[in-house]
C-alpha cells in the first residue's frame, strides 16, 4: 500500500467546502441506557473522517443515525441541508443520499450480485432494467469484480461480498458514504482489497465516515480521526495528532492496544 498521505480537504481547494453533515449535541437513548451523550461532529464535502473507539463505545449508533437505520431522541443531524426528525417524509431519499457499507455485507443472498446492484436504482430511483444493469456493470468494473454478475453472494469471498456492498451503495449515487468496520469480518488476506477500494474512493474525492481501527487507513486517507468512549467524542484531531498525541489516557491505552 502506497502509505503517502491523500492530500486533506483544506489542502485540495481555496475555499472551504461546505459542512454536508452536522450533528449537534445528539443524544439518544436504547430504553434507559444512554449510548450517545452530547456528540457533535461536523463532516464537510469532500472530507474523510475516521472513527475508532472501544467495543460498545456508540461508533455504530452514531453512523447508522446518520441514515436513519436509528432515531435520536435529543439534538439534531442535518444531511445536505435535511434535517433528520420525526416529521422526515422522505427517509428514502436520504438513505439514497447516504450509502452504507455494513461489516457483515448483508446482501441479498437470493439475488445475483447485479440483482443486489440494481435493486434500489430500479425501485426507489425508478429507473429502467436496462439501465440499472448498465450502472451496476459500471461499479462491478469500478470494485473490479463485473465477472461476478451473475453469481450468488455464497460463491463470493467475504472480501469479494464487500467490494460488491460498496458497487451496490455506489449505484445509488451517494453524496456521502458510511462504513461500519467494513473489514472487521474479513480474513487478513482479504483486508487489503477493501481498504484499496476505500482508498481509490477517497482519492475521487467521496466523503467518507468510516468506523474502522485499520490505521495505516487512518493515516493515508482521513483528514479528521475522531475517538469515541462511553458514548461520547473524548477528542479528535489529524491522524497525526491523533496517533503521535493523544491527549486523553483512555485514548493512549485504546491505541496502545491496537498496537500491541
Ligand atoms: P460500537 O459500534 O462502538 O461497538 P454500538 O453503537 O453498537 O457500539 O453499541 C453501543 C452500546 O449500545 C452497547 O452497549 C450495545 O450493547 C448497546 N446497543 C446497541 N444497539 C442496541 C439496541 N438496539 N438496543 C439496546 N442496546 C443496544
Ligand atoms: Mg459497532
Amino acid at each position: 500500500m502506497n502509505m503517502e498521505a491523500i492530500k486533506p480537504v483544506g489542502v485540495r481547494s481555496e475555499q472551504v467546502a461546505p459542512v454536508l453533515i452536522h450533528i449537534e449535541k445528539l443524544n439518544k437513548w436504547y430504553g434507559d441506557f444512554q449510548v450517545l451523550k452530547d456528540v457533535s461532529l461536523e463532516v464537510r464535502k469532500g472530507e474523510r473522517v475516521v472513527i475508532c473507539g472501544p467495543s460498545g463505545s456508540g461508533k455504530s449508533s452514531l453512523i447508522r443515525c446518520i441514515n436513519r437505520l436509528e432515531e435520536h431522541q435529543e439534538g439534531s443531524i442535518v444531511v445536505d441541508g435535511v434535517e433528520l426528525s420525526s416529521k422526515l417524509k422522505r427517509i428514502d431519499k436520504i438513505r439514497s443520499e447516504v450509502g452504507m457499507v455494513f461489516q457483515h455485507f448483508n446482501l441479498f443472498p437470493h439475488l445475483t450480485i447485479l440483482e443486489n446492484c440494481t435493486l434500489a436504482p430500479r425501485w426507489v430511483r425508478k429507473i429502467s432494467r436496462k439501465d440499472a444493469n448498465e450502472l451496476a456493470m459500471h461499479f462491478l468494473e469500478r470494485v473490479r469484480i463485473p465477472q461476478k454478475a451473475h453469481d450468488y453472494p455464497n460463491q463470493l469471498s467475504g472480501g469479494q461480498q464487500q467490494r460488491v456492498a460498496i458497487a451496490r451503495a455506489l449505484c445509488m449515487n451517494p453524496r456521502v458514504m458510511l462504513f461500519d468496520e467494513p473489514t472487521s469480518a474479513l480474513d487478513p488476506e482479504m483486508i487489503k482489497e477493501v481498504l484499496d477500494t476505500m482508498i481509490s474512493l477517497a482519492e475521487e474525492g467521496m466523503t467518507m465516515v468510516c468506523v474502522t481501527h485499520e490505521m495505516g487507513f487512518a493515516r493515508k486517507v482521513a483528514d479528521k480521526v475522531v475517538f469515541m468512549d462511553g458514548g461520547q467524542i473524548l477528542e479528535s484531531g489529524t491522524p497525526d495528532n491523533l496517533f503521535g498525541a493523544p491527549r486523553h489516557a483512555r485514548t493512549q491505552g485504546f491505541l496502545s492496544q491496537l498496537l500491541s
